[in-house]
């Protein structure tokens, strides 16, 4: 209760910046619900266009989105199976193994994917604001916070160093990391938010 109780807020300035934090995500997530409202998609389905619009090919069964998002592989299917019958989707049978589907976005679900991708701009928008340090800062610190929810058993859904099995933080204070991948230095600017040699970090859990 402690960051939810105002009397606690007023004496500690981390139990305000964990609420602040916390209502930068609910401002996201209420942005994100409302642009798939707008193009009359639930909010699942409208991640998964996004997903799919991106994706090299490697993320388009139901195994695969339901491993990266992280949901059941009945309600990946469920979304996946409507996003087919509005037309947004087209499926495959593989070649390699009849059992598998691979799904793809259609012209009309690309065409809405762009759409719905734009609900994360004002975000861009408002950071680009800042000046260098203040980003650089700000990512360093978001990659620290990140990286203590991903050691306490969040997985994020994009192959992230924040939560790569690779990733060795040298200095949280002076924004120094290393990939033990690599071999390479890494600072917040080079940080990946999208590594083909990302491996999840377990923390010891199996
Ligand atoms: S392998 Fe990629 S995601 Fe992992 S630490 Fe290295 S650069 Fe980051």
């Amino acid at each position: 209760m402690a960051v939810f109780s105002q009397a606690h807020r007023a004496e500690s300035l981390a139990a305000r910046i964990a609420l602040t934090i916390i209502q930068n995500g609910n401002a996201s997530t209420a942005s994100k619900t409302s642009a798939a409202r707008q193009q009359g998609l639930p909010v699942l389905q409208a991640s998964l266009l996004i997903r799919l619009r991106n994706s090299n090919g490697d993320e388009c069964t139901v195994g695969a989105l339901s491993e990266a998002m992280q949901l059941t592989p009945p309600t990946i299917s469920d979304s996946l199976k409507a996003l087919v019958r509005k037309g947004c989707l087209t499926r495959k049978k593989s070649s390699e193994d009849g059992r598998v589907v691979h799904f793809r976005c259609s012209p009309k679900g690309k065409r809405l994917a762009e759409l719905l991708a734009g609900w994360a701009n004002p975000i861009e928008e408002s950071i680009s604001g800042l000046e260098k340090d203040q980003q650089i800062s700000l990512m360093g610190t978001l990659t620290h916070l990140l990286r203590d929810q991903v050691a306490g058993g969040y997985s994020p859904s994009e192959a992230m160093c924040a939560s790569c099995e690779y990733f060795e933080p040298i200095s949280w204070d002076k924004h120094r990391y290393h990939c033990n991948r690599r071999d390479i230095p890494l600072t917040p600017v080079s940080i990946n938010t999208d590594c083909s040699g990302h491996h999840p970090y377990y923390n010891g859990r199996e």
